[in-house]
């Protein structure tokens, strides 16, 4: 062994013992006669000191040569350290060193390896091994590890088996594109990286393995939004024999036992809100509940005053922002511009002041008494001293920019605390969406996914109109999982297909594997996925997932320490019969 402990344990306890650590110079102090170096490891960082009257010379001359993340073995004695550092655990000793061995010295680092850093994002992902050095970093790491571990222990012990699935597959359509590669073997043909093992899990359900996990590797090959990666990790789950109500329970159970575990925070029952009722009070299908500004819808009591932009409208939606109505009109001026950014696209906001001597101030004073005023007050529960934002326009897009702006302003008001958890259940999700653009029926979850089976018949009347026992898990305004009970009959699976715009061949050629599987004796099953990288974020109280991921990709998905993409060979592309030539 390099060493006999490592930097992150000695204690006052351990003064007299003789040591040898190893590890990272993490800085040098030199005086000349006295040199003090920051030892680091994964477990800490001990303090190493020279001296010219206890350190052979030879030695002292020889730290004197050590630079910035020089990897150094020393055998020494633990002495009391004089002044002491009770920030670390390590900070009452020091280690008075009398060998020293370089065993790899090191260019000089392109940013600072501590916990703050002068590296920005870029450079620190170019090196991300330098950066993994650094305790946050490396915490966070670890972090990930204890949860992924809790999790596999859970599952195991609840009964779920973990089964790898391929990572060369066939496309399925899960609303993504598909990354491929090219077969050698079969000059023409393609693989596609799995955007989850959806298929092969209901098919390890047909296979009986009743309980299914695996945090496993999903690729979908989208646009870059902000904090996403091309290749994320899920934890995928699937069940026999079951029905909603105990996929629910059962992945309640897990969540509740990681904030438990990892946070030490009970929460009751998780609340369930169908779809609709999401749509309604939050504007969005991830609601975040930890505040309320719950939306109020005012079409009865706001048309038909003669105010036009109201009138014609499909929704007029309003939200009381609490203690706000002493915002000045600057400040209202800037929530107005906010919600106009393109990235929002409102195209304005009416304001109401509940002022605290029980008037009204509006925007639309001239269209609205103080009667009117109060009666939008009293809807949407606004007391003296709020101020209430309204929107109006067609239904979707409108709830979709006042919650936008509801956690805009939650986040000014600091009501998104990141140690509070406030999991719910959406549930009832419509089983189809209409696309405007290829005027067609997409699957809203996927297309395995079963309608109530009270519903079947709107499947050819009304199809709009259809509820999937379809679910996701939302904690704190974020999709932490989702999942459906499937179906498991050929029938309605070719239904499903036409329904979206599968011909009968094209459905054959690429589901014909699953809708045989569905004809051998298919258990009814459902599942759901949770993503990793997005759980552990939250969990950690941080918002971004490349931060827990060990080598991520940068928001145009390229991996900036090993610069991927790249072109390939010509003689790589010819063996794949791929004779395409990059442009440059
Ligand atoms: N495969 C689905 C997804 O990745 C999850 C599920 O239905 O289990 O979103």
């Amino acid at each position: 062994m390099l060493r006999t402990t490592n930097c992150g344990s000695l204690d006052i306890t351990a003064v007299g013992q003789r040591v040898v650590l190893a590890g990272w110079v993490q800085k040098t102090r030199n005086k000349g006669f006295m040199l003090w170096v920051d030892l680091r490891d994964r477990y800490g960082i001990t303090q190493i000191i020279f001296d010219e009257e206890r350190t052979p010379k030879a030695v002292l001359e020889l730290a004197q040569t050590l630079g910035r993340e020089f990897v150094i073995q020393i055998e020494g004695e633990v002495i009391e350290r004089e002044s002491k550092n009770p920030n670390i655990n390590t900070g009452a000793i020091e280690i008075l060193a009398d060998q020293l061995q370089i065993l790899n010295p090191s260019s000089i680092p392109p940013f600072t390896i501590e916990n703050e850093t002068d590296g920005g994002e870029e450079l620190r992902m170019q090196y991300r091994y330098l950066d993994i050095r650094r305790a946050p970093v490396r915490e966070n790491l670890i972090f990930r590890h204890k949860i992924a571990l809790a999790i596999r222990n859970y599952l195991s012990n609840n009964g779920f088996i973990e089964v790898e699935t391929p990572y060369l597959i066939k496309s399925t359509p899960e609303g993504a594109r598909d990354f491929v590669v090219p077969s050698r073997m079969h000059h023409g043909e393609f693989y596609a990286l799995p955007q989850s093992p959806q298929t092969f899990k209901q098919l390890l359900m047909v296979g009986g393995m009743d309980k299914y996990f695996q945090i496993v590797k999903c690729f979908r090959d989208e646009d870059l939004r902000a904090d996403r990666q091309p290749e994320f990790t899920q934890i995928d789950c699937e069940l026999a024999f079951v029905e909603q109500e105990d996929i629910l329970k059962q992945f309640e159970g897990l969540t509740r036992h990681l904030l438990k575990e990892i946070k030490g925070v009970e929460v009751g029952d998780f609340p369930r809100m169908p779809y609709e009722e999401a749509m309604r009070r939050f504007g969005n299908d991830k609601p975040d509940i930890r505040f309320g500004m719950e939306f109020t819808e005012l079409n009865k009591l706001a048309q038909g005053k003669g105010f036009g932009v109201f009138d014609s409208q499909e929704l007029v939606v309003g939200i009381a922002v609490p203690g706000a109505a002493e915002y000045t009109r600057k400040q209202i001026d800037a929530l107005i511009d906010w919600v106009k950014r393109p990235q929002v696209g409102a195209l304005g906001l009416v304001w109401v002041k509940c002022n605290t001597d029980g008037s009204y101030k509006s925007s639309v004073d001239k269209f609205f008494n103080q009667a009117d005023l109060q009666s939008w007050a009293a809807a949407s529960d606004a007391q003296a001293g709020d101020l209430i934002l309204v929107m109006a326009g067609p239904t979707q897009s409108t709830r979709t920019q006042l919650s936008a702006l509801r956690m805009e302003i939650a986040e000014r008001l600091e009501l998104r605390d990141p140690n509070t958890f406030a999991p719910l259940w959406v549930t009832d999700f419509p089983l189809l969406e209409w696309d405007e653009e290829s005027q067609r029926y997409h699957a809203m979850h996927h297309p395995f996914t079963a309608p109530k089976p009270e519903q079947l018949d709107l499947l050819d009347s009304d199809p709009k109109q259809v509820k999937a026992n379809a679910y996701d898990l939302v904690l704190n305004g974020n999709e932490i999982g989702g999942g459906s009970i499937r179906i498991h009959n050929t029938e309605l699976q070719q239904k499903m297909f036409d329904l979206l715009g599968f011909t009968k061949e094209e459905a054959q050629a690429q589901f014909g594997f699953l809708m045989d599987a569905f004809q051998y004796g298919a258990p009814p099953h459902g599942g759901i996925a949770f993503g990793l990288d997005r759980l552990v974020a939250l969990l950690g109280g941080k918002e971004t997932i490349r931060d827990f991921i060990a080598f991520p990709k940068n928001n145009s998905g390229r991996d900036l320490m090993i610069d991927a993409p790249t072109t390939i060979a010509n003689e790589q592309l010819e063996e794949l019969a791929l004779n395409i030539r990059p442009i440059n």
